[in-house]
């Protein structure tokens, strides 16, 4: 069985070369030849002696996405990704003035199923491997020459439904001789699964977590999201607590504020109560309407009252930068528009 070469942990590919009878340092080898000088053969590799590269022939292959669609807006360039078995993933790369960022998909399709996203409308199909994550970022830096400094999984799935996967391709992109990627400049994004949450906090890792919050009660949260019905909000919060209290970082809870649902004053206060004490900040997202679902935005002073109230109350609450409208970037969607038209 061939393996894709863009899966492997430099401990992976150590452990291979010690079993073929090779030194385990090829392994940093191989990792420059990905990562910094980004060929895309073994051929290419010509530190490595011919007998090694024909068995690395043997046992790997580089699976590159193709590129099928892509819009490109002044600050934010979408992509949608046809992999090796014709399944369709995006990716939003965003220009910051502190770095490029880039929102990946960490599964075909999601099972959470939450009411108002448009990935969630579409089952998941399969989970993504670790190297079809690096790969997405590979491949954007090669089609806009730029680097990408910032990665977020907020593209399409769920990271903690695919936990093994994700957790390797955090360790592939943050190691020293691959790409290097700081881990405080990567974020996970999560729904709210329990376990997979306890077990990320014993990783230790100084990665940014984000909760998917949305709505500050258990009754509103599980219309919106059928996750809670399974992890209600009382003991999502007391395994963040644990998550600060282990990895000192600071949590980040991101609120779509949806028209009429969940941008009422009430919700504020009641979302303040909830957070008080709590090492995080807010991060209030604008809804990305999609034509599919019946939610829509809040109006820019709802958002601002909402906003002054967490501020009034002492958390610390941003509001998301609106990047992606003109070009379709709520999650899945361009996925969705292409496959709907074929
Ligand atoms: N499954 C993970 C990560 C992917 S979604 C999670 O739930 O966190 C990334 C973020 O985008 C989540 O906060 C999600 O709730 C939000 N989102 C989904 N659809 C959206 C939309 N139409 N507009 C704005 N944000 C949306």
């Amino acid at each position: 069985m061939q393996f894709n070469i863009y899966s492997q942990s430099k401990e992976d590919l150590e452990n291979y070369f010690i079993n073929i009878n090779e030194k385990k340092y090829k392994a940093i080898q191989v990792y420059d030849w990905l990562y910094r000088k980004k060929v895309t053969s073994f051929d290419e590799m010509t530190n490595i002696k011919k007998s090694v590269i024909e068995k690395l022939k043997q046992d790997f292959t580089f699976e590159l996405p193709k590129i099928v669609q892509s819009q490109k807006g002044k600050e934010v360039n979408k992509y949608l990704f046809e992999l090796k078995d014709k399944q369709r993933v995006e990716a939003v790369l965003m220009l910051h003035d502190y770095g490029n960022s880039l929102c990946l998909s960490t599964e075909v399709g999601c099972n959470m199923g939450c009411a108002f996203c448009e990935s969630g409308r579409r089952k998941k199909i399969r989970p993504l491997t670790s190297g079809e994550m690096v790969t997405q970022i590979l491949k954007v830096m090669e089609e806009t020459n730029l680097k990408v400094t910032h990665v977020v999984l907020m593209g399409i799935g769920e990271p903690f439904d695919n936990y093994d996967n994700v957790l390797k391709f955090i360790k592939i992109i943050n190691s020293d001789y691959g790409l290097a990627l700081g881990a405080r400049h990567i974020t996970v994004s999560t729904c709210g699964i329990i376990p997979k949450i306890k077990e990320f906090t014993k990783e230790k890792l100084q990665v940014n977590l984000a909760i998917s919050l949305h709505a500050p009660n258990d009754k509103l949260r599980s219309k919106l999201m059928k996750i809670n019905k399974v992890y209600p909000l009382k003991d999502l919060i007391e395994v963040i607590k644990d998550y600060i209290k282990v990895t000192n970082r600071r949590v980040t809870f991101e609120y779509i504020l949806l028209k009429g649902v969940n941008d009422n004053e009430k919700c504020a206060y009641e979302l303040a109560k909830l957070l008080k004490g709590l090492n995080c900040y807010v991060n209030l997202i604008p809804y990305n309407p999609t034509s599919h679902l019946e939610f829509k935005r809040s109006s820019q002073s709802t958002i601002l009252k909402f906003y002054d109230i967490l501020k009034k109350e002492k958390i610390g609450v941003t509001i998301r930068r609106e990047f992606g409208t003109e070009v379709s970037a709520a999650c899945g969607q361009l996925r969705s528009s292409y496959e709907e038209d074929l």
